[in-house]
């Protein structure tokens, strides 16, 4: 793989005009191989992933001066490439090292279809047949100006047919719509790292904006805000634009999520192509989240179903009648009550907490973002437990909250929230005036196999994001197989559980979408909710107090700053209804049977979250790929 360098155009012996690229530092790509085996159906696919290797061992002239350090200073720089991936979770940060790494495992992977199709074709214009690059985000859109390079610069094809190639081989899956997650590199960055690259990048654009400008003519202002560049000091390249501008296809990965891109991110590019953009709602694996993680819950269900739902999904509909079946709600209820044993024990071995097996648990583990809310959720504890100490006698049922999850390293509010849970619970759980009743846990290392554990013994499903900003969301999947029912915004992929389960079986609640929109145009005073609610009041005096950091004063300041100050995520704002419900949500646990027949038919009617249905939509609608079935 290329590096730095300079590109220049020049005449060739036939009077061509054409592209070099000199000087370049290079990198080799090395190969690993991971098997990816299909589930009884006699396939093994392979994931091929990257590692850099310095083109050089080490510099021997500085080897030979003694100075052993600059002897392996270039090497060192090189594998960095590969050391460690960005930790961020929906935020860019615009880092050099960050694009040498998109570029470095995207041209990697480009010269390696390449290279493959080359071995057994001849004709470019059938790349499109044979081979689909779905662009997982943006991270890998600058793939698009590498294919363009190699097709034009290396395969000496005409532009137009290259570029005709290049969109239908391309199709871009966006992940988000928040400002602060939209990759936007500025141009001084990426014209010393891949200046050819960037010479092709103005070329699509200009060839773009000629197109767009026929169908908006004179409309400039909408020109400049669909341009692959963003004016500005620096300008920016704008790599979501680039991806749609590249691709046959655009998808988001909800239905609330795909209406969002046509008539807000990328409103201007839905009025012109409509027909690019598409849905495809996210799934899960039923094999990794119900079958291996929740044993006992599976095999009661092949117990009374059979096992097809393990390749289909939609065979657990056929639990529906099981509701009404008094012997099998006890068995369900036994599951849950055997799993909710394990975890505990599990938070008993790593936290020292008791928590007790018969408490509804209550749980929201995910990463750690102000959009999603786990200060929403904190202040709801917060005021249970007020209202436990004013009246021990307040609620008939004890409660286990449980958190779990990471904050990405220079994320300071989200790790300082961390930090806030932590210090509830150590309140709370010591608190004799309550008498156990409510248990505050966050766990560590929140990872796949801790998920495995939570998942199962999960009662509640806390999905509580502000409304408009989680795509999909994949948690509330796993959440409903194992049983969970779900108290949630109308936000992402909740929206569809809905729909499906039906909404008896799900608690949402909140401002939706529009009104959040609109809220935040029409200018939105978060004091007002304070003033308006005793519960908030209360909380805030209790922050404000240092009650929470007696021996830190002030720690949680920036918390109560940003609400009073902005509130971005509109936390006081749903604060009362999102109480509301979580009573609605007591009300219905108090009758047990009533909560066993909704969480079995909240299993039963789950069958479209699996990510079988979504991989055999891409494999039809995008790729193009014939499915057997
Ligand atoms: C499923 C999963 C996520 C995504 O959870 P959301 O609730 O959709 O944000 C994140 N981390 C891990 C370890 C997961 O298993």
């Amino acid at each position: 793989m290329r590096f730095y360098g300079r590109a220049y155009l020049a005449h060739d012996e036939d009077g061509r005009l054409k592209a070099h690229w000199v000087d370049t530092s290079d990198v080799l790509a090395m190969p690993y191989d991971i098997p990816v085996p299909g589930y009884r159906n006699d396939t093994v696919n392979t994931l091929r992933l990257w590692s850099a290797r310095s083109s050089e061992e080490f510099d021997l002239s500085y080897f030979n001066d003694g100075d052993y350090e600059r002897a392996v200073y270039n090497k060192v720089l090189t594998e960095n490439i590969s050391k460690v991936l960005y930790p961020n979770d929906n935020v860019s940060q615009g880092r050099e090292l960050r694009l040498r790494q998109e570029y470095f495992f995207t041209a990697a992977s480009i010269a390696d279809i390449i290279r493959r199709f080359k071995a057994e074709n001849n004709d470019f214009k059938k790349l499109p047949d044979k081979a689909a690059i779905q662009l997982n985000d943006t991270h890998p859109a600058i793939a698009i100006a590498e294919l363009m390079r190699i097709l034009i610069d290396e395969e000496g094809i005409d532009w137009d047919t290259a570029w005709r190639i290049t969109e239908n081989t391309f199709a871009y899956t966006n992940h988000t719509i928040m400002p602060e997650a939209l990759e936007a590199w500025g141009v001084g960055l990426f014209e010393n790292l891949l200046p050819r690259h960037l010479q092709i990048i103005y070329e699509i654009n200009l060839r773009f904006l000629k197109e767009a400008s026929i169908k908006f003519p004179g409309d400039n202002e909408r020109l400049r805000r669909m341009s692959i560049i963003e004016e500005g000091d620096p300008k920016r390249i704008r790599m979501g634009h680039l991806a749609v501008i590249g691709s046959h296809s655009v998808n988001g990965v909800s239905e609330l999520h795909s209406e969002l891109l046509k008539t807000q991110l990328f409103r201007d590019f839905y009025e012109l192509w409509p027909d690019k953009f598409n849905n495809k709602t996210n799934g899960i694996t039923q094999r990794r989240w119900l079958k291996k993680s929740n044993p006992r819950l599976s095999d009661l269900i092949t117990e009374a179903i059979g096992d097809k739902w393990v390749t289909d999904l939609y065979e657990l509909k056929k639990l529906l009648p099981f509701k009404d079946d008094e012997r099998f709600r006890e068995k369900w209820q036994d599951v849950k009550s055997k799993n909710k044993i394990d975890l505990a024990s599990y938070i008993n071995k790593n936290t020292g907490i008791v928590v007790d097996p018969s408490s509804l648990f209550d749980v929201q583990v995910k990463r750690m973002h102000e959009y999603k809310r786990q200060l929403l959720f904190s202040f709801y504890i917060l005021a249970q437990y007020l209202k436990l100490k004013a009246d021990p006698k307040a609620d008939a049922f004890s409660r286990t909250f449980i958190l779990s999850g990471k904050a990405a390293p220079s994320y300071a509010m989200a790790k300082l929230i961390i930090k806030f849970i932590n210090s509830i619970a150590e309140i709370v759980n010591k608190d004799k005036d309550i008498s156990d009743r409510l248990k505050v846990v966050f766990l560590e290392n929140y990872c796949v196999s801790l998920a495995e554990k939570i998942f199962p013994a999960a009662e509640l499903s806390e999905q509580i994001s502000t409304a408009g900003t989680e795509a999909s969301g994949t948690g509330c999947m796993k959440f409903m197989v194992n049983g969970a029912l779900t108290i949630g915004t109308h936000d992402g992929a909740n929206l569809e559980i809905a729909r499906e389960a039906g909404h008896d079986n799900i608690f949402l609640f909140g401002l939706k979408a529009g009104q959040i929109f609109e809220l935040r145009s029409r200018g939105y005073n978060p004091q007002s909710f304070i003033d308006k609610s005793a519960a908030l009041k209360e909380i805030f005096h209790l922050i404000q107090s240092n009650f929470l950091s007696p021996v830190e004063f002030g720690l949680f300041d920036p918390i109560v700053r940003s609400l009073l100050d902005h509130d971005y995520f509109f936390v006081l704002a749903d604060f009362e209804g999102y109480c509301r419900t979580q009573e609605a949500v007591s009300a219905a646990y108090r009758d047990r049977d009533g909560w066993v027949r909704r969480s079995i038919t909240n299993v039963a009617k789950s069958g479209k979250f699996s990510s079988d249905r979504t991989i055999e939509e891409y494999a039809r609608s995008i790729w193009d790929v014939p499915c057997h079935k």
